[in-house]
């Protein structure tokens, strides 16, 4: 039993080679946000130290329990702030630290406490500084025996080449709505009918489909999220020019909210597109159906298309760090405007 949403064929492979003693010494799981990267390294985690012999991980032992309840004291997590923890100095740290991975360093020699194996889970590994991510690696160069360290990234290419040639790369690739429907109406007893809406909504990610159920500010700041793409959508250049400035503030207070904006947006645009092509059944924003279609005629494929594009290329800039202001100022006087007039 487990309650990782979809990636079956993944996990199968896991624990089949977990339960013949075949563990990697570090796993790199590679994929988009919100696909489910934490939840496999907890699979891996239970699994190494769950105490039944014949199903790993069962889901119901006292290891597998306290690992899925995040109080294992031989599974730990490092992470920069993702979810906007604040330090003593009251500012969000954005990398990981030598600190910290010396830490892991000197702990990870200690035998585990409570189970067979030490499990470390690197969130957005890579966010490791230089000095940390070298550090790593002389770790795995000799790792101690009991020890298992994960990394997760959505962007593999920014992960040191020798850690990643060191490491056994999990990719996990978006669920399909199908099985993703599937996992919903086993995690949270939907009927079939919402967890069908909810997982095309979600766009093969099962992170947010959870967000959406388990979390009430997540679905408002979708819904303000898409009601902004909409009002884009509406104005001149003029409008989105101010607006865009706005943006820019509130990209240096949260640069992690903005991108999840930025990338909400090309998501609404995709559909737009889709529906400018009449392939409806694909469209992820069902509750916006009627705007998305007036768009879709309003804007034509062409122009949805190169929103789409602009949407992207704005997102990979800020990703690998280009200006902020130059890069929003750009997105906001290049997407095409209706040529309708209101
Ligand atoms: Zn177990």
């Amino acid at each position: 039993m487990n309650s990782v949403i979809g990636h079956e064929a993944v996990l199968n492979r896991l624990s089949s080679a977990i339960s013949k003693g075949q563990n990697s010494h570090a796993y790199l799981i590679t994929g988009p946000e919100s696909i489910g990267k934490n939840s496999v390294a907890r699979y891996i985690a239970a699994a190494l130290n769950c105490e039944n012999k014949s199903e790993i991980p069962c889901g119901n032992c006292s290891q597998c329990n306290r690992i899925a309840r995040n109080v294992h004291s031989d599974c730990e997590t490092v992470s920069v702030d993702l979810d906007g923890y604040l330090h003593g100095d009251g500012r969000k740290r954005t990398v990981i630290t030598i600190e910290q991975i010396r830490k892991v360093i000197r702990e990870c020699y200690l035998k585990p406490y409570e189970g067979k194996y030490r499990v470390y889970i690197i969130q957005a590994g890579d966010r490791m500084s230089e000095e940390a991510s070298n550090a790593l690696l002389k770790t795995l160069e000799e790792p101690p025996d009991q020890v298992v360290l994960i990394l997760l990234t959505s962007v593999l290419e920014k992960i040191l080449p020798t850690l990643v040639s060191r490491s056994q790369i999990i990719s996990l690739k978006k669920v399909g709505w199908g099985e993703l429907a599937k996992g919903l109406i086993q995690k949270y007893k939907l009927d079939k009918r919402s967890s069908e809406e909810l997982s095309k909504t979600c766009n093969g990610k099962p992170g947010i489909a959870i967000k959406m159920i388990e979390d009430e500010s997540y679905k408002k700041w979708r819904h303000d999220a898409l009601d902004q793409a909409e009002f884009l959508a509406e104005s001149g250049s003029y409008t989105r020019f101010i607006y865009g400035e706005k943006f820019i503030k509130g990209y240096s207070a949260d640069r992690e909210n903005s991108i999840a904006l930025l990338n909400l947006w090309q998501e609404f645009w995709r559909d737009i597109l889709m529906s400018s092509y009449g392939v409806n059944d694909s469209i992820i924003n069902q509750s916006r159906i009627e705007k998305i279609s007036h768009y879709a005629t309003e804007y034509g494929s062409i122009n949805s298309a190169k929103n789409v594009r602009i949407l992207t290329s704005t997102i990979e800039r800020l990703q690998k760090n280009f200006s902020p202001s130059l890069t929003i100022e750009q997105l906001m006087l290049c997407m095409p405007t209706l040529t309708c007039k209101k």
